[in-house]
């Protein structure tokens, strides 16, 4: 979601007359998109700040920015903090920056965090990919879970009309794109912020309904989405994805906790026996699905015995992928008050032992690609070994083989795999699939 704010934000800059520098030390103007997730991304802001600060005091014309989550949460606390900045600007306003300069240029020291509804862009996001593609669908998040810092810093949930989803990935097919991402904080609420029911009682925009819409659009090859919500994923969505050949099947499904007193004390909506039905739902439709998923350990309170329980549910899954994080306390959440924070040693303690397992049952699930024939969309060099470009399978495993960037970025490659690791592949390039080029 931070790359895709950074993407519009450099669009902005750029259609400005701004260009790109390599080293912030020269350059005029320097944003910083931040992340307040967890203290650690927080305070990585501040040293960056400190220096360029300094810098200001013999270069005044220098312009400082903090966007994104620590800019919101902190408003004018930061200017306080840092008073060479010249503008804090919440994510809900990445669209408004060019607006918001301006009145920095007009000599203002400018905080924009208010609740706003966030505008339809029109600027070109300033894409790092040619290949693949961020498309935002919903903004914000109405969830209320009891560690996270998210609903006060993105807002809430705005979903955008499925003509202007569609305008977009239209647009990035006839640019060549082949791939692109959904985005959203709990992507199962897209639609329901927008106006309309069907004869049933349902939404009548749902995620679901938006794939079937945007599927066929010329020159998008792959077709993937995040992050799902346990509580409001459906089956209608599992058989739609199963149905649509270009949705790829990767599921990324945080449980955070694989106990349920946990869950519960998170808010999170679902037990684990919920949770295990929906992946055996997948698995009945697409028994080949790659699952990756996030889990917190040491939440205030969390036993071993509790802790044990997300060992378990890791182990009987054996998830492809697994984002892990020790619990942190955030401003402004209800679970940071509470008495029973766990020490610093149980929780790193606890993340080893869950990052072990995960290493190893990825491993395992890496063995079935083995002597198997997958198609990878290349993306890049290998920048570890030049003679050999990088993609990913449709399950999202990372995949190297030897070839040119040149001739083969952006084509889809069915590759025979010959060597697994727990978290990527290599493998020989056995045919390039033809793609008919969109009429520009
Ligand atoms: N909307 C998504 C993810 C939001 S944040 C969801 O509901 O799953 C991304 C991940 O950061 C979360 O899945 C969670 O695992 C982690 N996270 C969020 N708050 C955290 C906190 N206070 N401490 C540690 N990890 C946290
Ligand atoms: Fe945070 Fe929960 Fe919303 Fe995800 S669903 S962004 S974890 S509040």
């Amino acid at each position: 979601m931070n790359k895709a704010d950074s993407e519009r934000m450099a669009g902005i800059l750029e259609d400005m007359g701004f260009e790109w520098s390599e080293d912030p030390n020269n350059a005029d103007l320097i944003l910083y998109n931040t992340c307040t997730i967890r203290d650690n991304a927080e305070q990585k802001v501040y040293s960056y700040l400190g220096k360029q600060a300094k810098r200001k005091h013999t270069q005044p014309d220098l312009t400082l920015v903090v966007a994104g989550c620590v800019a919101q949460q902190e408003g004018e606390t930061l200017l306080r903090r840092v008073p060479e900045l010249d503008l804090v600007m919440g994510p809900q306003h990445a669209n408004r920056l060019q607006d918001l300069l301006q009145r920095v240029f007009d000599g203002n020291q400018v905080v924009a965090t208010e609740a706003v509804h966030i505008m339809e862009d029109i600027t070109q996001p300033r894409r790092d990919s040619s290949v693949t593609a961020w498309v935002n669908v919903i903004y914000g998040c109405n969830e209320r879970c009891t560690y996270c810092v998210v609903p006060n810093v993105r807002g809430v949930e705005q979903s955008r009309t499925p003509e202007s989803i569609y305008a977009e990935i239209a647009e990035l097919g006839r640019q060549g794109y082949k791939e692109v991402t959904l985005l959203g904080q709990n992507i199962d609420a897209y639609g329901r912020d927008l106006p309309g029911v069907t004869p049933e009682g349902r939404h009548l925009h749902t995620l679901t309904d938006l794939l079937y819409y945007i599927h066929d659009i010329p020159g998008i090859e792959r077709i993937r989405f995040a992050t799902s919500h346990p509580r409001y994923f459906t089956e209608r969505l599992i058989k739609a994805c199963a149905d649509l050949p270009k949705v790829c099947e990767h599921f990324h499904i945080p449980f955070q906790s694989g106990d349920n007193e946990v869950l519960k004390r998170m808010a999170r909506g679902y037990t684990h026996e919920k949770y295990r039905r929906i992946i055996d739902t997948i698995r009945q439709y697409m028994p080949d699905a790659s699952i990756s998923a996030d889990a917190i350990v040491g939440f205030p309170g969390e036993t071993e015995q509790q802790f044990e329980n997300t060992l378990k549910l890791v182990a009987d899954i054996g998830f492809d992928q697994l984002n892990t994080a020790a619990y942190s306390p955030r401003p402004g959440t209800p679970a940071a008050l509470w008495e029973e924070q766990l020490s610093e040693e149980t929780k790193s303690d606890r993340l080893q032992r869950l990052n072990h397992l995960v290493a190893i049952k990825a491993a395992e699930r890496s063995q079935r690609y083995m002597g198997r024939i997958e198609e990878v969309l290349v993306e890049d060099q290998n920048p570890k070994d030049v003679t050999q470009v990088m993609g990913r399978t449709s399950g999202n495993r990372l995949t190297f083989f030897a070839g040119n960037i040149n001739e083969l970025k952006g084509k889809l490659v069915k590759v025979k795999i010959t060597e697994v690791r727990a978290f990527s592949l290599t493998g020989e390039a056995v045919e390039v699939r033809q793609l008919l080029s969109v009429d520009a």
